[in-house]
């Protein structure tokens, strides 16, 4: 695909409204009911009407409550025109109808991928950070020596991650990355986050010396003549840390565009970006005025970890002004509960660990009362204001304390306010919770694509009950809670087939040797029903399911075609199906050329994944670094 995709008008994608239609549309999403210019049945085939584009040739799945099928659609003006039997769709297509056939496929609407740190999401590819995830020092520095060349900055620094020496024969050094590097420092991350490599520009730059005392926890390593080779391990690293400017405003805004790219080849033309900066609002905000914001965005704003930090956010945040909200649009705000479950032990959990210990909140407070009370004073706070609250919740403590702040916040009225708060990752949410969550429309933000990485890997650390009830899709759907599913990227790629697939069969990935197996046979869901976390559900968790999610007529005309029976393989060969063409507004942004799925950067982005979980790196944290 071409830089000009992402160059895309909303005017050329039916976003040209009046301010009328504006308020409309912004009470509609309000609402959640029909939008604005909702089209009555039988108004398709008038005599004359043809459509701008059909899709045909493929099984559509409208992924409606009733879960129609169908043979074709066509779209006009960015929304959904009919959907329905192909030689009645046919009669739609008039001169200047671009037809488009989906090779036998499945069409679905949009996918909404629901939790996507989008403004970090591309700042781990190129140019902005290099894989070094290499054989051989020679592949890694040639890496180093590719990145230097496309630098467009002198003296900028080269940043690149996931060496790994269990797989090299040695930690690279900086003798071999100073002859590539020119005036650049480089940093490269290793795979586990505990140790990085640095060339003698970045050492210069921290200030490094044979004679630098590390600190306490730290490592600098040190040749035979006692001088560093520029491996830094553990606490140590911070000394390079410290010096390492932040990304600036513009290559921020520059990795959200690399980042669209990315999802739109995955078929997603919706994500949440959680816990964001008023300033990264701000870069949406400008794209959104440009024109060149490629997907929806529903924010979360950052709500931090003490009542006192979420009021002053909330002072100084101003609502979006002239932005149609079907574009960009502040749905509330995401609180930071506990860590994860994973060999890190960062999640809160009511029976501790294996090895005795436990995890415990984040957020502020002496004592454990003390930070439950801070939890539910920021949830009251965002509730008051009138926001949808997500937080970060996994071990089932916290997820218990975060849903009794829910309930106490939400009150007697909270049909009326309809915020429809949720709970994000919701790994080990109790079944009697889950219960209550049902009877309330508190959503649950799942992660099967993080359970593909992390498959039996717990059991020595969750024991083998809880690693196969984490994350309990089954037992929500029966107990009725409104389940989305999300990738969390870049914690794992942003492959929602794998996470069809994982939610279906509950089979791990092989990671260096461990890992695979079921996980869960008994929180299994069918294809289907996984299909609805990606798309109408997410679409009730952003206020928005009277507009998208689905591809019933007058429904905005997102668009996922993949090439394959999507309904009819065996769920383990959903990750070899391509994305073929997405489109979003009725304006086809991604068409995959032919060749082979590009399952490289995939599966290099799932090892990196997972190695982070191992080093308890990830969820929403990994992103704050890497904006770091
Ligand atoms: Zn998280
Ligand atoms: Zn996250």
């Amino acid at each position: 695909m071409t830089r000009g995709d992402l160059d895309m008008g909303y005017a050329d994608m039916g976003y040209e409204l009046d301010r009328r239609q504006l308020l409309r549309g912004a009470a509609a999403v309000a609402a959640g009911t029909v939008a604005a210019g909702a089209l009555p049945a039988g108004a398709a085939y008038a005599h004359g009407t043809s459509a701008d584009l059909v899709i045909h040739n493929g099984r559509v799945l409208v992924l409606d409550e009733r879960f129609r099928t169908a043979e074709a659609v066509a779209i006009r003006g960015g929304r959904v025109l009919a959907v329905g039997r192909a030689r009645d769709v046919r009669r739609l297509v008039g001169r200047r109808t671009q037809v488009l056939d989906a090779g036998g496929g499945t069409v679905l609407p949009g996918i909404n991928d629901s939790h996507v740190h989008l403004n970090a999401l591309g700042l781990n590819f190129p140019p902005f950070s290099y894989g070094v995830d290499t054989a051989t020092i020679d592949e890694l520095v040639a890496v180093v020596r590719t990145a230097v060349e496309a630098a467009s900055v002198p003296g900028s620094w080269i940043r690149g991650q996931g060496w790994n020496d269990n797989r090299l024969p040695r930690p690279p050094r900086r003798t071999d990355l100073d002859p590539v590097s020119g005036d650049h420092p480089v940093v490269l991350t290793d795979f586990s986050f505990h140790a990085m490599a640095v060339n003698t520009a970045a050492l210069r730059l921290a200030g490094i010396t044979r004679d630098t005392v590390p600190p306490p926890g730290g490592v600098i390593e040190k040749d035979a003549d006692g001088e560093p080779t520029g491996v830094l391990r553990e606490t140590a690293q911070g000394l390079v840390r410290a010096v390492v400017p932040a990304f600036t405003a513009d290559e921020v805004a520059r990795s959200i565009d690399a980042g669209v790219t990315l999802l739109h080849a995955q078929g997603i033309t919706s994500v949440t970006d959680p816990g964001i900066t008023l300033a990264t609002l701000g870069l949406y905000a400008d794209k959104v005025r440009a024109g060149t914001l490629g997907v929806r965005v529903s924010a979360l704003l950052s709500g931090g970890t003490a009542p006192q930090q979420l009021r002053d956010v909330l002072a100084a945040y101003r609502p979006l002004r002239g932005i149609d909200p079907r574009v960009l649009r502040v749905a509330g705000v995401k609180l930071f509960a506990d860590g994860i479950p994973t060999a890190a032990k960062t999640a809160w959990l009511h029976e501790p660990y294996l090895d005795g210990t436990n995890g415990s909140l984040v957020i502020d407070g002496t004592t454990v009362a003390e930070q439950v009370a801070n939890l539910h004073e920021m949830i009251r706070v965002a509730v008051r204001a009138g926001f949808q609250v997500g937080t970060h919740a996994t071990g089932d403590a916290t997820i218990d304390a975060v849903v009794a702040g829910y309930l106490k916040a939400m009150g007697r009225d909270w049909r009326r306010a309809d915020l429809r708060h949720y709970v994000i990752h919701a790994d080990l949410t109790p079944r009697a919770t889950l219960r209550t969550m049902a009877r309330h429309d508190i959503g649950a933000n799942m992660n099967a694509t993080i359970k593909y990485l992390l498959g039996r890997t717990l059991d020595p650390v969750l024991g083998p009950a809880r690693t196969d009830y984490q994350w309990p899709y089954r037992s929500a759907l029966d107990l009725g809670v409104r389940v989305t599913s999300a990738s969390d990227a870049p914690v794992t790629y942003p492959n929602w087939l794998q996470g069809v697939m994982a939610a279906a069969l509950r089979e791990g990935m092989v990671f260096g040797g461990a890992g695979g197996g079921v996980a869960g046979e008994a929180e299994r869901i069918t294809v289907p029903e996984a299909l609805a976390t990606y798309t109408r559900t997410p679409a009730w968790q952003d206020h928005a399911g009277g507009w998208k999610g689905t591809l019933a007529e007058g429904m905005v005309a997102d668009v996922c075609v993949v090439g394959g029976d999507v309904l009819g393989v065996d769920p383990h060969e959903l990750v070899n199906l391509p994305v073929t063409t997405t489109v979003v507004g009725g304006r086809v942004v991604y068409e995959r050329s032919a060749g082979p799925v590009a399952t490289t950067e995939a599966a290099a982005g799932h090892e990196r994944g997972a190695a982070c979980l191992r080093a308890g790196k990830c969820c929403c944290r990994l992103a704050d670094e890497l904006r770091a």
